[in-house]
């Protein structure tokens, strides 16, 4: 084996501090030298928020998160920010909130801790994404990446089974596509691999006993790993699939990962012998698929698009929507017929092969 590649490490501090988020906030607001503090959370993270940031410079509490971060509703974040002269933002939710907080920093440049609390992995990637109408953008820029993380997975105790499990499967996804990304590298494939056993151990812990925070944790620790890898090798076929998806027809996004993910490993799998074995590998099952399979079932996962609000007749439209974007070393060959075969699969819910 030759190892051949580039491979950029993201510069950020990351803090794993279970069932001590606020102390462990505190000080990273204060390594900052913070004094005018802007809290993001929706309605829903509103509790959550005000335990974590109990006690720090906040001069604001934002609110209004919606998903996938239309453009007015950043614009009214970004003015907040501007009236209230703050100078440093604090995230406390999941990746809708994180993604707010990112359009804030994109255009004023304030630094940014995230204080997550679901499995998205937003924290700990560069991208940011917007939406007008029916269009997401995402773009990649240092200013959206937070200075530092707080993990705390006993914030995720509130996380309702079903939420989790989809957010899990989400995090699942990044290092599924990371295998074979356009930019992935060794560096990726390994983290992923790490990933895929760590929310693999957790994610079924949580079905079981949804108060324990232990596999919470280690499905936390899998759904950063599973950031990072996908920070690194960037979007592949499944991202671009689920990205439009999301923007387009306004799809849950982590049921929408959830579900798609088995038919793109189903459909790359045979192209892409060597990540497969990895995939299985951290599963411990003879193909990648298998192992998915089982955790699906094991978790009773979203099975259908159909159940989430995509409309069949949208197929033709998704199609053309997305091809031009599929990745050209994705390692099966994509054609129309593929992709409509595939999104129709995934609408009824069929056994992916
Ligand atoms: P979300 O942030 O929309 O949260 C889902 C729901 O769960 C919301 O109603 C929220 O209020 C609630 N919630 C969150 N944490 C909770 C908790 N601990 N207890 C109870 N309720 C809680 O969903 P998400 O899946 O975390 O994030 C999806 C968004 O993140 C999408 O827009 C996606 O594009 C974006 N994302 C971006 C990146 C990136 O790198 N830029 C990566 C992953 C996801």
């Amino acid at each position: 084996m030759t190892y051949r590649f580039e491979h950029e490490t993201l510069g950020q501090r990351v803090v794993f501090a279970p069932g001590a988020a606020a102390t462990a906030l505190a000080a990273e607001v204060e390594r900052l030298g913070a004094a005018r503090v802007m809290v993001l959370a929706s309605a829903a993270e509103a509790r959550l928020a005000r335990e974590v940031t109990d006690g720090l410079p906040v001069v604001h509490v934002h609110d209004e998160v919606v998903m996938h971060v239309p453009v007015p509703v950043a614009e009214r974040a970004r003015a907040a920010a501007a009236e209230h002269d703050v100078d440093l933002l604090v995230s406390v939710g999941g990746g809708s909130t994180t993604g707010l907080a990112k359009a804030v920093a994109l255009t004023s440049g304030l630094p940014v801790v995230a204080v997550p609390t679901t499995y998205a992995g937003s924290e700990a990637t560069n991208v940011w994404g917007l939406t007008e109408g029916a269009t997401k953008t995402t773009g990649v820029d240092a200013r959206v990446l937070p200075r530092s993380v707080v993990y705390d997975a006993t914030l995720m105790l509130s996380l309702p089974v079903d939420l989790s499990v989809a957010s899990g499967l989400n995090a699942l996804a990044h290092c599924v596509d990371s295998m074979w990304a356009p930019r992935t590298d060794p560096i990726d494939a390994a983290l992923a691999a790490e990933g895929i056993r760590a929310l693999d151990a957790g994610l079924p812990r949580i079905v079981d006993d949804p108060g324990d925070p232990a596999g919470r944790e280690e499905a936390l620790y899998g759904a950063y790993l599973a950031a990072v890898a996908f920070a690194s090798a960037g979007s592949g076929l499944h991202h671009k699939i689920c990205h439009v998806l999301g923007g387009r027809y306004d799809l849950p996004h982590a049921a929408t990962h959830a579900v798609v993910l088995p038919y793109v490993l189903a459909l790359n799998a045979p192209a892409a012998p060597d990540a497969d074995a990895r995939i299985a590998r951290a599963f411990g099952t003879a193909t990648g698929l298998e192992g998915l399979e089982a955790l699906r079932a094991r978790l009773d996962a979203p099975r259908a698009l159909r159940d989430h609000g995509f409309d069949e007749a949208t197929i033709p439209d998704a199609v053309a929507a997305i091809l031009p974007s599929v990745p050209a070393s994705n390692p099966a060959t994509v054609t129309p017929d593929v992709l409509e075969r595939l999104l129709r699969a995934a609408w009824e819910g069929a056994t992916p092969r």
